[in-house]
């Protein structure tokens, strides 16, 4: 259908209202928190949720048994522990639990979780295969991934690195580590001697669980090293745990020590976050980012597509403009990882490449983020419309990347819960969806011969996990 007027949605202006209620009084176990502690970083990582029973003892009468027994079963099979800042819980609509967007993010519900996608891998991103020592991934030619520790203030259901984040659960044994200087050395010195190496995303885990000490540590070692040009210090914090910004003086102290060493060599300092959803947005987000805007720190925003979360057009629209009206820019949106215990927040490709066109245009350009797909096997982040073939029928899309690893092949997979029912029966027979996989690839290189085949063939059964 062609569309005659602007959308409203476009034109809104609530993108400029932040919310500024006492929202955390609501839930019957902080009813009487003052604003000044609900402001301070302290309260909320002492008064964080983190068990089971804890999510019953602050919400009381508010939530039903028969949710507790859900998300008990829920966590009894996915990869992430509970951690959940009193920021993030009290902004859920505890009247409305089962759709709300953050609690989709952070308390997994076993009545709405499907079993993974045949391909499904742990390490869906070969972060682990591209690395050269340990704690560090190099893929990119100038560019790594730097994780020196892998705790964080909250724990996401869709973590793309749910094999190590955040301690064992039932369903997956972790080796978790926490910040240790004396660990990073080997990465540390790998960085030094690899002078293609300009850039280095310090990630984990959270920046925020590091201390003033390990921001400095890590900062002064990379900033004295000349070919480094930028370094980026990875917290989903502003999302969720906006007032360690605005309270934790010693924090912020050496950070913005390390942003401006940073500025006196010529060697950009910056933070990425991790907002997701509108609703993460409220006043305190606001502060935080006044602060970090007027020290002059550029914020950029890396958010997860997922269904029910920020799928719909009009939401995602208005988190583009509520993270460019408090000056963060809204870098990228990722087609979610082909991770475990995820497959009910995954999207198609094909939605995130119709999302990326409805929000094309609502502001301007640079505050409008790039829809990728990180091809799994370490193909690296690929613009959504840049794929080879895309079978939409079966959900297979095939990728190239040039730049990273110019002789091989990427496959992504849609979820299965997203095709229809012939599809279905395909993809569950072993033979027959190996079958549509060479199809595809075939369509892109027919001339493949019997070696590479084999080659995809092993990466299919042995390399990806395939569900029995
Ligand atoms: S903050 Fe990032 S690293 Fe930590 S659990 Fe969430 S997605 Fe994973």
């Amino acid at each position: 259908m062609i569309q005659s007027e602007p959308r409203s949605a476009a034109f809104s202006l609530e993108h400029r209202e932040f919310r500024d209620d006492e929202f955390w009084q609501e839930i019957p176990g902080w009813k009487d928190v003052s604003r000044e502690d609900f402001g301070n970083y302290l309260w909320q990582a002492k008064n964080s949720v983190k068990k089971l029973k804890e999510v019953k003892e602050v919400l009381g009468e508010r939530i039903s048994d028969k949710l507790i027994a859900d998300i008990e079963a829920g966590l009894r099979i996915a990869p992430m522990n509970i951690r959940i800042t009193p920021y993030v819980f009290a902004l859920i609509d505890w009247d409305n639990p089962i759709e709300d967007p953050l609690r989709k993010q952070f308390l997994p519900l076993a009545s709405q979780m499907l079993p993974d996608h045949p391909y499904y891998l742990a390490d869906s991103l070969y972060e682990d295969v591209d690395s050269p020592v340990p704690m560090l991934t190099h893929r990119y030619p100038d560019k790594v991934l730097f994780l020196p520790l892998t705790t964080c203030p909250v724990y996401c259901s869709y973590c793309t690195r749910s094999r190590i984040i955040g301690g064992s659960t039932d369903a997956v044994e972790k080796h978790t580590y926490g910040a240790n200087a004396a660990k990073w050395e080997t990465a540390l010195q790998y960085i030094e001697e690899t002078p293609q190496i300009e850039d280095v995303v310090i990630s984990g885990g959270d920046a925020f669980n590091m201390t003033a000490k390990h921001i400095r540590h890590i900062g002064e070692r990379l900033l004295g090293i000349d070919h480094i040009r930028r370094i980026r210090y990875a917290t989903k914090g502003i999302a969720i745990l906006p007032q360690k910004i605005t309270t934790d003086e010693s924090w912020m102290e050496a950070f913005l020590e390390m942003h401006r060493l940073g500025q006196s060599r010529g060697q950009q300092v910056v933070i990425h976050t991790h907002f997701s959803s509108p609703i993460e947005v409220t006043q305190w987000s606001k502060n935080a980012m006044d602060r970090l805007f007027a020290e002059g720190v550029i914020v950029r925003n890396q958010a997860v597509l997922q269904e029910g979360v920020n799928s719909d057009e009009n939401v995602m629209m208005s988190l583009t403009k509520s993270l460019s009206y408090m000056n963060i820019q809204p870098y990228y949106v990722y087609i979610h990882d082909m991770v475990p215990g995820c497959e009910h927040l995954r999207t198609t490709l094909g939605q995130g490449v119709e999302l990326e066109k409805q929000v094309r245009g609502i502001t301007a350009g640079f505050n409008v983020p790039t829809f990728v797909c990180d091809a799994p096997g370490g193909g690296g982040k690929r613009h959504v419309a840049s794929y080879e073939y895309y079978d939409t029928e079966n959900g297979i899309s095939i990728w190239r990347a040039p730049n990273v690893k110019p002789n091989e092949l990427f496959v992504y997979f849609d979820p299965l819960c997203k095709l229809d029912a012939a599809a279905n029966k395909r993809w569950s027979d072993s033979a027959s969806r190996e079958r549509m996989v060479f199809d595809a690839i075939s369509k892109v290189d027919s001339e493949l011969g019997a070696s590479e085949r084999e080659k995809i063939s092993e990466r299919l059964e042995k390399t990806y996990h395939v569900s029995k």
